[in-house]
């Protein structure tokens, strides 16, 4: 049987599927020095998105013939450079769009009506003591701002409609929706009550959503980040909720993950997640089925089902 490298962990279902095929090496379990000796027997790789594959990992696979992610970002795996080397990289795309979709809305309810503020008057009993809690605010009817507008971006707009929401975007290029497109972020930013980001990570987005933007979005504002930690500048984000200039934040990534600014542990106005846009049981089996599928279809058919646009030519 083909030999696998196995990066970071992989659901029973996943492991049980990829050993029926392959001979499963977990990086985590494999003996010092074991790799720099044996890597020239592995053919495929299965990683995750935090993961991907680190260059000093890449150095010893030789003869690697397909790289399959579990998770649709990809920005920790070289694409380019593998597909020079012709080795087709897949990911697990739309099967998680409609979960990470609800998780933006969830942040951006959960920031709205104050839902952790609330929880924690009731336990406290400051509802008993102080009487009913302050007033918050509405979601339906606000002005929203999409960075993103690809496969869950489209999700999101789709999900806010019954709210009401006037949904505006932007992208680098302008897209085949009936949103309104805006060409400059920072108008983009001035313009609505609620921005959330849905873009790749990586080098070419990375602080995309700076401090003008930030100020751009303004004291009644709300940023929703279901990105990449990377593409908001955390320091000048922290500096903007402490200061005033931006409302309030929900986030589900971080820029060194999993260590969170105890400035934003300690604020009152963000709401914090783990990293669980696409975590529940059900969009975890599914992104697990399309992860082994790629595998299990380049072993048989010579192609991954899903590749990643770097890799859209090789082997179909
Ligand atoms: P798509 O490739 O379908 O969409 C990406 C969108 O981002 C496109 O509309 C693209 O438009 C836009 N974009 C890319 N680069 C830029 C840029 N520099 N400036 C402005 N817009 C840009 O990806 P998905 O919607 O499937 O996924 C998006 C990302 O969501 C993933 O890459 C991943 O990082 C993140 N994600 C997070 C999860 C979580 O658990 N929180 C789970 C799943 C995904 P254009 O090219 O025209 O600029």
């Amino acid at each position: 049987m083909p030999d696998l490298l196995l990066i970071g962990g992989a659901t029973p279902v996943m492991l049980e599927r990829m050993q029926a095929r392959f001979t499963v090496h977990r990086l985590a379990d494999l003996p010092k020095g074991w790799l720099a000796e044996n890597g020239g027997t592995i053919t495929h790789v299965a990683t995750n998105g935090h993961d991907g594959v680190k260059p000093e990992v890449m150095q010893h696979l030789p003869n690697l013939q397909a790289i399959s992610c579990y998770g649709v970002g990809y920005d920790n795996i070289d694409a380019k450079a593998c597909a020079a080397r012709g080795i087709p990289v897949s990911h697990t795309p739309d099967v998680l769009n409609a979960e990470v979709a609800t998780t933006a809305l969830m942040l951006m309810m959960a920031c709205y009506r104050e839902l952790l503020r609330d929880d924690a008057w009731v336990r406290s009993g400051d509802w008993e003591r102080k009487g009913n809690a302050p007033l918050t605010r509405s979601v339906d009817g606000q002005k929203v701002g999409i960075l993103g507008m690809g496969r869950i971006g489209q999700e999101i707009a789709r999900k806010l409609e019954p709210f009401g929401t006037e949904i505006l975007y932007h992208t680098r290029s302008k897209k085949d929706v009936l949103h309104r497109y805006c060409p400059d972020l920072v108008e983009m930013a001035r313009e609505v009550d609620c921005l959330i980001v849905i873009t790749p990570g990586g080098a070419a987005t990375r602080h995309l959503v700076n401090a003008e933007v930030l100020e751009a979005l303004g004291p009644q504002g709300t940023l929703i980040n279901v990105a990449r930690g990377t593409v908001v500048d955390e320091a000048a984000l922290i500096d903007a909720l402490g200061s005033g200039k931006l409302g309030w934040a929900g986030l589900d990534v971080f820029e060194n993950e999993p260590r969170v600014p105890d400035a934003l542990k300690a604020m009152k106005n963000v709401v914090l997640l783990p990293h669980v846009g696409s975590a529940t049981v059900e969009t975890r089996a599914a992104m697990g089925k399309l992860t082994v599928d790629n595998l299990i279809a380049h072993l048989d058919e010579g192609r991954v089902l899903t590749p990643v646009p770097e890799c859209a030519h090789l082997g179909k």
